[in-house]
């Protein structure tokens, strides 16, 4: 028995939510006395994951899985969850594996949590804590299946060094050409910039800013703390800003270690979105603003005299 996980591979480097997975496996992997096996596809070096306690990789070359194909990666988990027996699996939340978690565990006969919190409530019964209606309440789900699937949430347990020694071997599972009905041919990348799924730091921005010539020092913030930027619906709807930088509940979930809102007032459905994120900073002239509800810390005042102040600040240091 064994614990499983999908190892996210891309632009010649582990994703950080796959250093993220295995953390949290090996923690899990610690209470069961079991280990912890990776399954990649096309990745390079795969030894970086030995720092975070993955036991063993099994390696999965195939030039015929060099774009996302959501089937035939299903395919390839499934069979290393086969080939190491395993009882858990364990994906991130990313889009690709969300669209990989629930057909790993219907090959699997698996039951399947997404959006999973931290480590197992229980193990015996097996409970898992889950985020729910976009981010506002928490329910402790139970799966009662001998294989379980669990799609980690992003953020939400951590990085942590914990050295092994690694196996590597190849593994070639067999597929089959129904596998590849959809596949991905190409990426075409919004921008050159951070992206709001791989940021640390994401700054954003409403309607506070009055008109999209004032964008600049949003930028340069982001900038200056390599952050990813983003912005309220109606921002967005008005054409200030492009749809993909568009948070909350009707556009782009954020769960980033630091949450920067500058001229955003608040609403339920924008901080539905935001609210997994681990420190939320809120830049807003109105003190009765919602948003300083759920902040971390606070500023009331004027964004244009505030953000460059900021900005100057964060050179000098
Ligand atoms: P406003 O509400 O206009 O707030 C602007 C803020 O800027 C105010 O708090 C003001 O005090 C402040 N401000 C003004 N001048 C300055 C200054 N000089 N310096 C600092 N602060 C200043 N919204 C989302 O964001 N995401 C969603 O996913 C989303 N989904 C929705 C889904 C539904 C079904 C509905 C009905 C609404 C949704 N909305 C969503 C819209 C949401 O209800 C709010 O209308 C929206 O979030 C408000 O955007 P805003 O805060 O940028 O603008």
């Amino acid at each position: 028995m064994s614990i499983v996980l999908y190892a996210e591979f891309a632009e010649g480097k582990f994703k950080k939510v796959a250093l993220e997975l295995a953390s949290y496996a090996k923690k899990i992997a610690e209470s069961l006395g079991t280990t912890v096996t990776a399954v990649t596809i096309n990745a390079g070096d795969v030894s970086e994951l030995s720092k975070y306690g993955v036991d063993k990789v099994l390696q999965v070359t195939n030039d015929k899985l060099a774009g996302f194909t959501a089937k035939a990666y299903a395919d390839v988990i499934k069979q290393a969850a086969e080939k190491e027996n395993a009882q858990l699996v364990l994906l991130s939340s990313t889009t690709d594996s969300m669209y990989l978690s629930g057909l790993v565990a219907l090959a699997l006969n698996a039951g399947f949590a997404s959006n999973v919190t931290g480590l197992p409530v229980s193990i015996a019964p097996f409970q898992v804590k889950r985020t729910a209606f976009s981010n506002k309440a928490f329910t402790i789900t139970e799966i009662s299946t001998p294989i379980k699937v669990l799609g980690l949430a992003k953020n939400s347990y951590g990085i942590f060094e914990n050295a092994s020694t690694l196996t590597q071997e190849a593994f070639n599972p067999s597929l089959a050409d129904a596998d590849f009905g959809v596949k991905v041919t190409g990426i075409e990348k919004a921008s050159g910039k951070v992206s709001i799924a791989d940021a640390d730091i994401v700054v954003s921005a409403g309607r506070g800013l009055k008109s999209p010539d004032n964008w600049g020092m949003i930028e340069e913030l982001a900038s200056v703390l390599g952050a990813a930027t983003a912005c309220s619906k109606p921002v967005s709807d008005l054409g200030w800003r492009p749809h993909g930088e568009h948070v909350g509940q009707t556009g782009k979930p954020v769960a980033t270690n630091l949450y920067i809102a500058i001229g955003i007032s608040g609403a339920i459905q924008h901080i539905a979105g935001i609210n997994s994120s681990k420190i939320k900073v809120v830049i807003n002239s109105d003190p009765e603003a919602p948003f300083f509800k759920v902040a971390d810390y606070g500023v009331v005042g004027d964004a244009f005299e505030i953000v460059p102040e900021l900005i100057q600040k964060l050179k000098a240091f």
